[in-house]
């Protein structure tokens, strides 16, 4: 099988100088065709290939590793083409797993926030408070005691706005959650699900981490080549730049991975589900630094982007130049955040139910079960999806 691993190799160390071939191979038959390339697709692959299936996987943009896809820029700073993409895990299943793929380099995310001409830590902690009000507050508890003064009691919560006004006040929940929520969902923060703000811890002691997981690090040489390493398998076939549509009728197979959108597989028959969509703006500047974090949230909603990231601070890389990406909310364009509210859920339990009647169709991933889930919850499930799959595994390919 030296023409599939050649074929691999091309594809995956030069995918840019070489488009896709397909239909060159039409009449091979596959034991899986996955469809799409981010973790879902690749852990999917990565095992069922180790395990001796044979797995064609496509994706139609032009490269691997779905959103998380890194690359230098033209200047050459290693920049995410979608949005800061910073790895944070409680699962040692998970950070075990992927350690096969990548070395690590430690990285500790933390955030600002700029109110008026200040910034202050995200999320909301003792010094956020001390900043913004010109306190000296010097333990959890008075912390806690000036909170408790502001925060509103709520019975039942429900909403985004219910989360943070219960826990600090509206003061403060209109300084940093109401602008940005709105900017980035183009929906009040009472008109979504709690669990979108309940992301955003609030604290009273003085930790600046955006992230408290057991592991957090960065792929020492980007997330693009710990793809190319889990994909790089005699028994992975990879095709860029192909649709779904395009072979779904062609491709002999016995079981498909779908990680596209779940409505898209099935033709939108109860009407789209609605995702929320960003705009990146890359910008390369001739200075060696631009700000003093990875990250500067705008939570006013007269700014129209919500954040801005720099991505030497998550990379490391020393380099006279910096690159910064700002996020533009958008309702049209790719679908990236699955929107987190009773009705948009309950459609997409009608879609789950098309999906559970079909055997030999797995959906995983963010699009495909429209969770809001991070890269490691994706890798959790899709590691939990293949342990259901049919068919004889080793105990360590399924470990
Ligand atoms: P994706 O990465 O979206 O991959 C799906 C792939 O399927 C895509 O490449 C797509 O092109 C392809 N596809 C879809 N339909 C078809 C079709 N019909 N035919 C062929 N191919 C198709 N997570 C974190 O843990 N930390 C972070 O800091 C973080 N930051 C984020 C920032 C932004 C701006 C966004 C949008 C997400 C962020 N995430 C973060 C979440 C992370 O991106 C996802 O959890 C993860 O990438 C989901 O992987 P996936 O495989 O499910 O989906
Ligand atoms: N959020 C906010 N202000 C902030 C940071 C977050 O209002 O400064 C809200 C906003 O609704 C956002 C959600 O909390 O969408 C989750 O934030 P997170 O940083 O986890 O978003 P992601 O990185 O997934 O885009």
């Amino acid at each position: 099988d030296s023409a599939v691993k050649r074929r691999v190799r091309t594809v995956v160390s030069d995918w840019r100088a070489s488009p896709a071939v397909w239909p060159a191979d039409r009449r091979t038959h596959y034991d899986a065709l996955v469809v799409g390339a981010g973790f879902a697709g690749s852990v999917l692959a990565e095992r069922m290939a180790s395990n001796g299936a044979k797995v064609l996987m496509v994706d139609r943009r032009p490269h691997i590793a779905g959103n998380a896809y890194d690359r230098p820029d033209e200047a050459g700073v290693l920049i995410h083409q979608y949005g800061p993409h910073i790895f944070h895990t409680n699962s040692a299943e998970v950070f075990d797993y992927l350690s096969r793929f990548t070395q690590w380099r430690p990285y500790e995310h933390r955030v600002l926030a700029r109110v008026g001409d200040r910034l202050a830590p995200m999320p909301i902690n003792r010094t956020t408070l001390n900043i913004l009000y010109g306190l000296d507050l010097q333990s959890d508890e008075a912390a806690e005691a000036f909170l408790a003064s502001r925060s509103e009691p709520i019975e039942v919560i429900r909403t985004s706005e219910d989360v943070v006004v219960s826990a600090v006040g509206r003061e403060l929940y209109e300084t940093f959650f109401k602008g940005y929520t709105r900017k980035q969902w183009g929906l009040d923060p009472s008109e979504l699900d709690r669990s979108v703000t309940a992301r955003v811890p609030t604290r009273t002691n003085t930790d600046d981490r955006y992230f408290t997981d057991a592991f957090q690090a960065m792929p020492r040489h980007g997330y693009t080549r710990m793809f190319e390493n889990m994909l790089d398998h005699d028994n992975i076939r990879i095709e860029t730049d192909v649709d779904y549509r395009d072979v779904a009728a062609d491709v002999s197979r016995d079981r498909t991975v779908f990680t596209g959108p779940i409505d898209e597989y099935f033709d939108y028959r109860y009407g789209p589900l609605p995702y929320r969509s960003l705009r990146f703006d890359h910008k390369t500047l001739d200075q060696s630094q631009f700000q003093p974090v990875a990250t500067v949230n705008y939570p006013d909603e007269a700014t129209p982007w919500t954040r801005i990231t720099e991505y030497k601070h998550l990379t490391g890389q020393a380099h006279p130049k910096t690159s910064i990406t700002y996020e533009y909310p958008a309702a049209e364009g790719d679908p990236y955040y699955p929107i987190p509210r009773p009705e948009n859920q309950a459609l997409f339990k009608r879609y789950e139910a098309l999906a559970r009647e079909l055997d030999d169709v797995s959906f995983v991933g963010r699009l495909a079960t429209y969770r809001y889930y991070n890269m490691d919850q994706v890798v959790g499930q899709a590691l939990a999806t293949w342990r259901r799959l049919p068919g004889v595994k080793p105990v360590e390919a399924a470990s």
